[in-house]
């Protein structure tokens, strides 16, 4: 049985979905103790309960603590199932969040799965959908899978209701990626959506990312939801490029000014933009999992959060795997995934 402190490192609901995946693929059980100990409202949440949950589902896992506040949980899988999932976190936790947990085990199944979540999927301090589905999946695809995802509805806190479909073609071969520059750019834009809200909101956030970022009117775009996807405000900053492609987001707030909603997301984008490095900082640590999970390899990125740190290290208690940083030049780091 592997014990994992979940106070270690980012001490938050990582350590968690990185354990469930990780067990799911390799049949070893867990244990996860002082679960999200860093965190204001420690223990299972929502949404970690429902990733939990749908990986037992998954990999037939017997499961202990499965309860909103649980501070240890224990994971004990059987096989893994291909199958057709539904999995509702009826809240406005994040669906990205939940599928971050099943769909790296589902790529290791041995047939094709659809998986359908339910809750948010525009939420603070998580990737919104179009990080997913256009940063993320591509990734995961060049390593040797087959996966699409479509936004069915849009889920905001605090009233959630989105719906994220995902299928799920498991690793044909297993490919290493190697990502050590971004190549020419090919496309850049600003999208302020809005549901239920006043679309003048939106039209003043990308006035706001434009004065910081100076990609001119025809970068700027302006959407607007049905009123019952609402209420919601969602800014996103994209950058595409021949190798690769970020997105930053900022999701607004009651309270926060629109305008500083869409200056924080388009100085961060800058700031990334000026590293030069291919990946940002969250796509980092979401990567080693499924190179992990695939063939490894190498890309080019910023200093590693303590979330990539983590990441690593869970990794390393599940696989025999060898994950390094170092410094590059710059501001880059090089992280390399050996299996
Ligand atoms: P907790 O519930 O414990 O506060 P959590 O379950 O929300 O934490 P974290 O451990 O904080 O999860 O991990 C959040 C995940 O979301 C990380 O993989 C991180 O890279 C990713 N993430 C956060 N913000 C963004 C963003 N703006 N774009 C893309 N990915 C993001």
């Amino acid at each position: 049985m592997i014990v994992i402190d979940g106070s270690e490192g980012e001490g938050g609901g990582q350590v968690l979905r990185s354990s469930l995946a990780l067990s799911a693929v390799t049949g070893q059980p867990f244990t996860l103790t002082k679960v999200r100990a860093r965190r204001a409202k420690p223990g299972l949440q929502r949404q970690h309960l429902t990733a939990l949950k749908a990986a037992a589902e998954v990999a037939g896992a017997t499961i202990e603590g499965a309860e909103v506040g649980s501070d240890t949980v224990r994971f004990a899988p059987t096989k893994l199932r291909a199958g057709d999932y539904v999995f509702r976190i009826g809240t406005a936790g994040s669906a990205t969040l939940v599928l971050q947990t099943v769909v790296p085990a589902l790529l290791c199944a041995d047939g094709p799965s659809t998986v359908v979540v339910e809750g948010g999927t525009h939420n603070p301090m998580a990737p919104p959908f179009e990080f997913f589905d256009r940063v993320f999946l591509p990734w995961v695809n060049a390593m040797g899978a087959s996966v699409t995802a479509t936004l069915e509805r849009s889920g905001f806190y605090p009233a959630g209701g989105g719906r994220i479909r995902v299928s799920v073609t498991p690793f044909a071969s297993r490919n290493a990626i190697e990502v050590t520059s971004r190549g020419a750019p090919t496309d850049r834009r600003v999208v302020a959506r809005v549901a239920g809200l006043a679309g003048a909101i939106a039209e003043r956030e990308v006035a706001a990312a434009d004065a910081v970022l100076g990609w001119g009117r025809a970068c700027l775009r302006v959407e607007t939801l049905p009123r019952d996807q609402g209420p919601g405000n969602v800014v996103m900053v994209e950058a595409g490029f021949a190798h690769t492609r970020e997105l930053f987001t900022a999701v607004g707030e009651k309270g926060t000014r629109a305008e500083d909603v869409a200056e924080g997301v388009a100085r961060e984008a800058l700031a990334w933009l000026a590293t030069e490095a291919p990946v940002g900082e969250h796509l980092a640590d979401q990567l080693l999992l499924p190179m992990a999970l695939a063939a490894g390899g190498r890309f080019v990125t910023v200093e590693p959060s303590l979330h990539t740190q983590t990441n690593a290290q869970v990794i390393g208690r599940f696989l025999p795997v060898a994950i390094d940083a170092k410094p590059a030049d710059g501001a880059r780091w090089e992280l390399t995934v050996r299996v």
